[in-house]
């Protein structure tokens, strides 16, 4: 863990007001990035009023991606943008959901810790809210908390009130408000209106809490005025006023803050050292990024969610970096699992024009015979091939039926299988339905000599990260060799196959783990890369 410099944490907190999904865990995540660039250690922390107790029950076609930390948190997708936009690896204290306070609250209750008194939201629940932020910036120099939900929600306001209080005890010249805003476009007049943002600040001042920093976000470039009126009405300093109009990629995000001086004004806010900024790295992967003159890779995702693409948002990330990194981009063809079923449909029709597929995770019996379809065809045609978790899962069944093995199954999709390849992890036997069970998190793998996996990772042994409840069965690993795939990663003590890969197949990869979480922007994973790299060679 980084050690805190300047002795003091600071505090930034992130609120949005007017609606959600404006790019608040975006920004909060580049203002991460641009604090971490001046060479202050970072940490960053998810608020989420939901009273759930953490994103692992939560449905991913609604709230996008369950990112999944090292020690194995089911959290909030926006924590994989802090780790790629900050190149750190979370914990599970960068996660916290209402669910969470409001059971060690009653739970502290029931014990007797409140010593008779009467249990109250205020000072309770928000002095347990502000323990945990607290624990969670130990050590740091700066702290950065962006509360979920847009201010003014019901649920919202004892993290409203937390942090509010927090200013309070921590004194208001160690913390900073910054207020993420949205400037409608009016096509009538032609105009960005700023009335929204405007009472969206009068929101949080009527809590308590004045901003330092406005984020205003928009559809098209506002035009300068827009700041000189949003800081007479709202009473932020000129200066403290961003315009964040959308961008062509999220990474371009820190640099348009660190243009328009938000780090600067931030560090003089919070009296930390004014360093210059180090974003020569980030400038070259926007320039990667944004180079559409680049060779197209066609990627096929072979998935159940369609129409919410943010439930794979660490996969396409991952593909992205990857194919920036080798000086290609990549469009993705989003391919429902469940057409695939249908076995009048042409898979090789389907497919075509794709330089290769990815099998993401997923769990539940829908589109799960598609995708075992998908990674026959990629056997059967030698189409480059990535699996990720459920993707292994259904490789594996799909090598075992090529070779004969009729009804080849996994447990999940029919437990009355007469070849049970895929099966229930043996400590997960009788754990299903309830949250947090599944294995989780990091997780050694050893690589074996001579194979493909090894070779992509230049290393012997990984850590990866995971969230699966069932498993290869063992009994069958013998006969993988005669269905044209070999168990290149295992768990150090041999009895679980982390990795598998097609034998004779230019690139078939498939990890029960979930490379996708490991990688980062200006670092792309291992299997990503080769997998983008074996893509490029499709014919
Ligand atoms: N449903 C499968 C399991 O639980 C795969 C999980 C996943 O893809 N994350 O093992």
């Amino acid at each position: 863990m980084a050690k805190a410099k300047t002795g003091l944490t600071k505090y930034v907190f992130v609120t949005g007001g007017v609606l959600s999904g404006v790019g608040k865990g975006i920004t909060a995540a580049s203002i991460g990035n641009i604090l971490k660039a001046r060479g202050l250690s970072v940490n960053i922390q998810k608020c989420d009023p939901y009273l759930n107790t953490d994103a692992g029950t939560l449905n991913p076609a609604e709230h996008g991606e369950c990112f999944v930390t090292a020690d194995g948190a089911e959290t909030d997708l926006d924590l994989g943008h802090y780790e790629r936009f900050l190149n750190i690896e979370l914990t599970r204290q960068s996660s916290l959901m209402s669910g969470r306070i409001m059971r060690q609250v009653i739970d502290d209750e029931r014990a007797g810790k409140y010593l008779g008194k009467t249990v109250q939201i205020i000072p309770h629940v928000t002095s347990a809210i502000q323990e945990h932020i607290q624990n969670a910036a130990k050590g740091f120099d700066v702290h950065i908390i962006e509360v979920g939900g847009t201010v003014g929600d019901y649920e919202g306001l004892s993290f409203i009130e937390a942090i509010r209080e927090l200013g309070m005890r921590v004194g208001r010249e160690n913390c900073a408000y910054v207020h993420v805003v949205y400037l409608p476009y009016l096509g009538a007049s032609g105009e960005l209106k700023t009335k929204p943002a405007q009472n969206a600040v009068r929101e949080l001042r009527g809590l308590g809490i004045v901003p330092d920093v406005l984020v205003a976000r928009s559809e098209a470039q506002a035009p300068d005025e827009v700041i000189s009126k949003l800081s007479l009405f709202s009473g932020v300093d000129k200066r403290a006023i961003v315009l964040l109009p959308n961008a062509n990629t999220i990474y371009q995000v820190p640099l348009t803050l660190e243009k328009q001086n938000i780090g600067k004004v931030l560090v003089e806010r919070l009296n930390l050292p004014n360093k210059k900024a180090n974003v020569a790295s980030w400038h070259k992967l926007v320039e990667r990024a944004s180079n559409d003159s680049a060779p197209v890779l066609h990627i096929g995702i072979v998935a159940k969610y369609l129409n919410n693409q943010d439930t794979y948002m660490s996969v396409v990330e991952a593909l992205k970096s990857a194919a920036w990194a080798a000086g290609k981009q990549v469009r993705i063809k989003w391919i429902d699992a469940e057409k695939f079923e249908n076995t009048k449909v042409n898979i090789a029709k389907e497919l075509s024009g794709l330089h290769g597929i990815v099998v993401p995770g997923g769990f539940g019996k829908r589109g799960l015979e598609g995708k075992i379809r998908a990674a026959t065809f990629s056997l059967d045609s030698k189409l480059p091939y990535l699996g990720l978790c459920l993707g292994m899962q259904v490789g594996v069944i799909a090598a075992a039926r090529r070779a004969g093995l009729k009804g080849a199954n996994t447990i999940e999709l029919n437990p009355n299988t007469p070849h049970p390849v895929i099966h229930t992890m043996n400590d997960q036997k009788g754990k299903e339905g309830t949250g947090g069970t599944m294995r989780l998190g990091n997780y050694p793998c050893e690589l074996v000599e001579g194979s493909l996996a090894r070779k992509l990772y230049t290393a012997k042994t990984v850590n990866e990260r995971h969230r699966h409840r069932y498993e290869a069965n063992n009994k069958y690993v013998g006969q993988y060799a005669n269905w044209g795939i070999s168990a290149s990663g295992v768990s150090p003590d041999g009895t679980l196959v982390e990795i598998i890969e097609g034998t004779n197949h230019p690139f078939f990869i498939a990890s029960q783990f979930h490379p996708e979480f490991k990688s980062r922007p200006t670092h792309p994973h291992p299997l990503f890369a080769g997998f983008i790299d074996a893509c490029a060679q499709t014919k």
